[in-house]
């Protein structure tokens, strides 16, 4: 690490979307970083500098714990967590294989927990870090076909809060970014194409001008920006024709 390398941040979900437009907004601030995905490629190829890519799946909390640790040895300790990683699998809940509920939940709240897991105690011996967590308007209000979504994204609100509240006389901040529709490769592993066809449908009808990855990763990077005393809650941000 240079003398001018900012501190360590780790992104889950950095092998598209919204976790690779915030690695690479981040890695142009100077950050060091720990990009997680199961798929390694597409964060080894962005070849950004003072980065350490890991294929690991954020459900597994022991790896997930193992990758921070190497981390920190390398750039020192973690500033930083944007728990990104997230799936969405949407379905009539009456409707869906029980599997799409597990990984959801999975993904979307013990993933995240896991990321929670691997740097709280860090943070607060240091008195001084931010965890991101990426929610969704849909952590705030509901759509069709999306309940079990939904159920993932509100939790993610209420945790925040709560973890807010417990770190806070510990100087760590806990930051919630709630996108709109985004453009990326979220809703790709939806498997009704019934439902897929609709929420293409839904984006046409606002002129297909929904949120790039790219306006995403700059609300995380202004959130994070500001200074340790200044704790940015929550950003909902979503297209201006999304109503
Ligand atoms: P993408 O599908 O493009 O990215 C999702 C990322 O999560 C990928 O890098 C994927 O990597 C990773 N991921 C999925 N499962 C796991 C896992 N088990 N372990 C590790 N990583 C995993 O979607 P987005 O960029 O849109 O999603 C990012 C976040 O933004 C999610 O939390 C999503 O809910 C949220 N969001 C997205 C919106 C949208 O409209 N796109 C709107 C509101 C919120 P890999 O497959 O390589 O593991």
């Amino acid at each position: 690490m240079t003398q001018t390398t900012k501190p360590l941040v780790v992104i889950t979900g950095a092998s598209s979307g919204i976790g690779l437009a915030t690695a690479k907004v981040l890695a142009s601030r100077g950050h060091a970083l720990l990009l997680l995905a199961r798929r390694i490629e597409p964060m080894t190829a962005l070849n950004l500098p003072n980065t350490i890519c890991r294929a690991v799946d954020v459900t597994d909390r022991e790896a997930f714990s193992a990758a921070v640790r190497e981390a920190e040895q390398q750039f020192g300790p973690v500033d930083a967590l944007i728990n990104n990683a997230g799936v969405m699998l949407l379905g009539a809940i009456g409707q869906q294989n029980p599997a799409e509920w597990d990984k959801m939940f999975d993904v979307n709240i013990k993933g995240l927990l896991n990321g929670v897991n691997a740097v709280t105690a860090g943070m607060i011996s240091r008195a001084a870090g931010t965890i991101i967590n990426i929610s969704s308007v849909a952590g705030r209000k509901t759509f069709p076909n999306h309940a079990v979504y939904v159920g993932t994204k509100f939790a993610v609100h209420g945790m925040s809060e709560n973890l807010r509240e417990e770190l806070s006389p510990h100087n760590v901040r806990v930051i919630v970014i709630a996108p709109g529709a985004t453009e990326t490769e979220l809703l790709s592993h939806t498997t009704n194409d019934d439902i897929k066809a609709g929420y293409h449908a839904w984006k046409a009808e606002m002129g297909g001008k929904v949120l790039s990855a790219e306006d995403v990763a700059h609300a995380i990077d202004y959130a994070y920006a500001q200074p340790q005393h200044v704790c940015i809650r929550e950003i909902v941000l979503a297209a201006t024709r999304q109503g």
